[in-house]
Order: C-alpha cells, then structure tokens, then sequence
C-alpha cells in the first residue's frame, strides 16, 4: 500500500497518485507537476470529499468545490463559476507558485496578484457599501494598482 501525495489515502497501484488525484492532475499536462501537486495537497478538503470525489478549497475565498466534472474541456467563469481552476499566484510569472481558485475568481482575478485582488476586493466593498467616499476609494484603487 502506498498513501496518494495529494488526498493520502492509501491505494495500490504504484504512482504518486491515486486514480481519482491523478485524473485532476491530468488536466493540466501544460504545468509543472511539482508545483501542482504542492498546490492540490494543500487545497486538499478531507472533511469533504467522499469515495471518488475530489474537494478542494479555493485559495482567495475558502470555498470548498471539485475540479470540472465532466468531460467538457471548455468551462465558463459564470456558468460554471464555483468549478475550480488552477491559478499562477503571480500571473505575470508563469514560474510562480499555483494555488487552486473558483473558475469566477480566477476570471475577476485576471492579472492581478493575489494579494492585489484581496485589497481590490475589500476597497471594492466598502465602496459599493458607501463605506468610503469615492476620492478615497479612488485612491486607493490607484494605490493597489500602481497606477498614477
Ligand atoms: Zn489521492
């Protein structure tokens, strides 16, 4: 018996992966494997998954989701915003570390970093919650964003 690297059940075969990991994994043949797996071990939901399925927490909200089910290779950030995605930590650094996200959060996300997407986000909620005048929330909008 060998215990899978990302869900660590045990399972037979001799991979890094049980079946149901290995078939996330899969998926992205076009990332690097040692920093995927990191990433899906530590996104890892326990108390959730059950059997075959796979539960994962998105990195920027906690929310806990599987990988697209089906066999459909193109999926769209609002129909199918709570499936997870993988996401490039710094998106313009395609070296950087992944982390598992909502398919929605990596959309809004875009090219910002995470940490620029959470000051957005928050800086975004106090306005529409008209907690923040507009020139203060203007700029700090100009502040995240490094924009003059
Ligand atoms: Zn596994």
């Amino acid at each position: 018996m060998k215990r899978c690297d990302i869900c660590e059940k045990e399972f037979d075969e001799n991979k890094k992966s049980c079946a149901p990991c290995q078939r996330i994994i899969s998926r992205y043949d076009e990332l690097p494997k040692s920093k995927l797996r990191p990433a899906l071990h530590f996104a890892y939901d326990s108390v959730r998954s059950k059997g075959e399925e796979r539960y994962f927490r998105c990195q920027y909200t906690g929310i806990s989701s599987q990988f697209n089910p089906t066999a459909e290779s193109v999926i769209d950030p609002v129909k199918d915003a709570l499936v997870l995605t993988i996401d490039h930590v710094n998106p313009k650094d395609w070296d950087s570390d992944l982390v598992v996200s909502l398919h929605i959060i990596n959309a809004m996300k875009s090219k910002l970093s995470g940490e620029e997407f959470r000051r957005l986000t928050i800086a975004l909620g106090s306005h529409f919650s008209k907690a923040i005048e507009q020139e203060d929330f203007e700029k700090e909008f100009r502040r995240i964003l490094h924009i003059g």
